[in-house]
């Protein structure tokens, strides 16, 4: 590509970021210079993750790139989610493989309805050509000592999970398998995989609530591991309890395959752990949200993760959950 069209090309992008989001009074200054000058309140610590999407293995190159800007962020959120951080401010990093308007206008769309969503500033970023790539980066608060671990469970707690379980991978399982399916799970499964609504308010309920908590991303069983390990704990799972769609319920008697349940990924819902005397108040605060918040399991003294069926017997999974890199 020509220098001189690139560069005037790439200015043109980054004028679509320049105002993509509402502004904040905590930013000093946003997206024009060579940093950003951001204000953290003084009883605060930032809480900071990043994720990145590529092109062909978070996502088909042909998937409307409004749900990809609505997912690149919301994946982001649900980190801060599960640490119970309010988020503050974005930085994007964009690799490209073309200048295609249309399409940079559609991501930008999908992006700054959440952003807007959640008072969420984007206050830089970066824009390079190459293979398409996403990497998204979310600032956020939460008072000293209250941020949400993976490390605190302990024996005799409950373990709960928001929402529901393996919509995303039957979206996948759809789009992969081509098979025939009613047109309204396929709508609602592709909402589920394109478009996850992180748990922020949840993660902010929980704070000084849940001795742990993490964002199931790879698959229950996977992201569960980490707060058993994190933990030095064990658990029982009840695979009758887990929350499931119509959807995911039906296909199901189908098959009787939990693996896509518990190990599927792209669940983007928390899963958390509290001491029994927090029901009530568990309760509470999914009719307060309007939204499914089950107790599926307990933690143990005993390390590793046991699955029971309805009729007691032990379910052992062929696969844990997603792994980048696995063999
Ligand atoms: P520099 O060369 O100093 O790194 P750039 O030309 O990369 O600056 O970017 C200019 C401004 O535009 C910076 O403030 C940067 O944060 C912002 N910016 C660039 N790309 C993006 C993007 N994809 N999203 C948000 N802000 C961006
Ligand atoms: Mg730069």
């Amino acid at each position: 590509m020509n220098k001189h069209r690139e560069i005037a090309e790439f200015n043109l992008i980054k004028h679509y970021f320049s105002a993509l989001t509402p502004a904040r009074r905590d930013v000093q200054l946003g997206i024009g210079d060579d940093a950003a000058l951001l204000k953290v309140p003084h009883d605060r610590v930032l809480a900071v993750s990043i994720d990145t999407l590529v092109s062909g293995v978070h996502f088909y190159s042909d998937v409307s790139p409004e749900s990809l800007g609505h997912k690149a962020l919301a994946v982001n959120l649900s980190d801060l989610a599960a640490m119970g951080a309010q988020p503050a401010w974005v930085t994007l990093a964009l690799t490209l493989p073309e200048i295609d308007e249309p399409w940079v206008s559609a991501f930008c769309r999908g992006f700054a309805k959440l952003a807007t969503d959640y008072g969420v500033q984007l206050v830089g970023g970066d824009t390079t050509l190459g293979p398409l790539s996403i990497t998204v980066q979310v600032h956020g608060f939460v008072p000293s000592g209250e941020g949400l671990r993976r490390s605190g469970a302990q024996v005799g707690d409950d373990i709960y999970v928001t929402g529901c379980l393996g919509d995303a991978a039957l979206a996948l399982h759809h789009i992969e398998s081509g098979g025939a399916v009613d047109v309204l799970d396929i709508a609602y499964l592709k909402r589920r995989l394109e478009r996850p609504e992180p748990r922020v308010e949840v993660g902010l309920a929980l704070r000084q609530m849940a001795t742990s908590a993490i964002d199931i991303s790879d698959g229950l069983l996977a992201d569960l591991t980490h707060i058993l390990q994190s933990s030095g704990v064990g658990a029982c799972l009840e695979l009758e309890k887990l929350p499931l769609s119509r959807s995911v319920a039906d296909s199901l008697r189908k098959e009787d395959d939990w693996t896509r349940v518990v190990a599927g990924g792209d669940d983007y819902e928390l899963c958390f752990t509290l001491p029994e005397v927090d029901r009530i108040q568990i309760g509470e605060l999914a009719n307060r949200l309007g939204l499914p918040i089950t107790r599926i399991g307990y933690i143990e003294e005993k390390a590793g993760l046991r699955c029971f069926k309805r009729d007691g017997t032990l379910w052992v999974p062929e696969r844990s959950g997603y792994q980048h890199f696995a063999s």
